[in-house]
């Protein structure tokens, strides 16, 4: 089957919009996909329907919030193929997702003079959480280094790894690159020394199939938002063994067995991780984006990308004096460019006069640009429902800014 994607953007009205007198051209989706009619329409049922506080209640509302909140938690299960639905937490999302492990696997496997290892092209959020941790645990961060091409340099992980690291955390694509990481071949190192791997998926759980299953990556992390769902949700997937040895993150309601002032006790899994009301709303309007995806099909919407991705990298390869950030043999989602001297942040500016958003600067990754001695990069970033003719106006658009310079 291939993509109808005339009747896909009929579900997403805010793509029909006029910006500056001009059809909008929305090229931003790594930041914030937008987000269907039936993901608005199962929050706007919540609200109008069964808005009650979910595990709380004998009453109809919240034991039907209740009920839709825990059938998204096994459709999160579904689509990642985790093993046990106890395994997937909700949260606020990517960031969230990962303060947690900082903290909780920090608390229960951290000490001093340990490692955590990550990668010199992660997001700010899989870097400062972890140098929280070591600052707090006097313990050591070490980073994976990538080529000029944008490839991480796996070759080098068996050294950096030791008997002192205690995790390393990668993301499966680079936001600011579009790089797709071996992640495998990373986890097999890492297991091969007995050392846990976190995945970022934030930039990989809807442009790809993500099997925790099959990968065995030990905790993996995403946020709502990017993957056509509402902002303020996301998930942890952790591995049952790691997760049943980790402290709590937060307290409050729902996390807990049974409180007393001379000592609490805590809520098994997943619930000791999920403190206070959870954005249930957002939590069901996720199950609704997963429903969508599935309703595309994965295998439909990583054709219909990669023919994106391929038909703008030549389309703006034909651009005088343009260089990407980001040229390995898999690239997912994100064509990130300078064009001469002229400033990321003014190409950026004037695209966005013409109708078209992209982003610019350092995309919370300012070590890729440190590597690259660069300020930023000017990102396109795809989703399904784009087509050729935005990347036609937007090769378009970047030659008239060349011309005003
Ligand atoms: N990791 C990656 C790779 C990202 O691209 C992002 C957001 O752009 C994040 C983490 C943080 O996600 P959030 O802001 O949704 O928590």
């Amino acid at each position: 089957m291939s993509l109808d994607i005339e009747s896909i953007r009929k579900d997403f009205p805010i793509l029909e919009q006029q910006v500056y007198g001009k059809p909008y051209i929305y090229l931003d989706n790594a930041a914030t996909s937008q987000t269907p009619l039936n993901v608005l329409k199962a929050m706007n049922d919540v609200y109008n329907g069964y808005n009650g506080n979910p595990h709380r209640g004998a009453h109809y509302m919240s034991n039907k919030t209740t009920a839709e909140y825990e059938k998204v938690r096994d459709k999160v299960k579904l689509f990642i193929n985790a093993p046990t639905r106890e395994e997937v937490i909700f949260t606020k999302g990517t960031t969230e997702s990962i303060n947690l492990v900082a903290y909780s696997f920090g608390e229960a496997f951290v000490n001093e003079g340990d490692e955590i290892l990550v990668s010199e092209m992660e997001h700010h959020s899989n870097i400062v959480p972890w140098q929280l941790l070591c600052n707090r645990k006097k313990a050591n961060l070490k980073v994976i280094p990538f080529d000029d091409k944008g490839r991480l340099k796996v070759e080098e992980i068996p050294a950096l790894l030791s008997s002192r690291t205690r995790l390393l955390a990668v993301t499966m694509v680079s936001n600011a690159m579009g790089v797709v990481n071996p992640v495998e071949e990373i986890i097999d190192m890492a297991h091969s020394k007995n050392v846990p791997v976190l995945l970022d998926a934030a930039q990989a759980i809807h442009h790809m199939k993500v099997d925790v299953e099959k990968l065995g990556c030990d905790f993996m992390v995403f946020s709502g938002h990017k993957m056509y769902g509402p902002t303020g949700v996301g998930c942890l997937f952790g591995k049952k063994e790691l997760l049943d040895k980790m402290p709590p993150f937060m307290g409050g309601g729902e996390m807990i067995e049974k409180v007393s002032f001379s000592g609490t006790t805590f809520n098994q899994l997943p619930y000791k991780f999920e403190a206070g009301t959870p954005n249930f709303t957002e939590v069901i309007g996720l199950g609704a984006a997963i429903d969508y995806l599935n309703g595309i099909g994965i295998n439909n919407v990583i054709a219909w990308e990669h023919e994106l991705l391929d038909y703008a990298r030549k389309q703006l390869s034909g651009i005088k004096n343009i260089r990407f950030f980001g040229e390995t043999e898999h690239q997912s989602g994100v064509i990130s460019f300078l064009v001469g001297n002229i400033h990321p942040y003014d190409m950026g500016m004037f695209l966005d006069k013409m109708g078209i958003a992209v982003r610019t600067g350092h995309h919370c990754a300012e070590p890729v640009m440190d590597h690259f001695g660069i300020p930023g990069t000017v990102r396109a970033s795809f989703a399904f429902y784009n087509i050729k003719e935005e990347i036609d106006k937007l090769t378009d658009a970047v030659k008239k800014v060349m011309s005003m310079f």
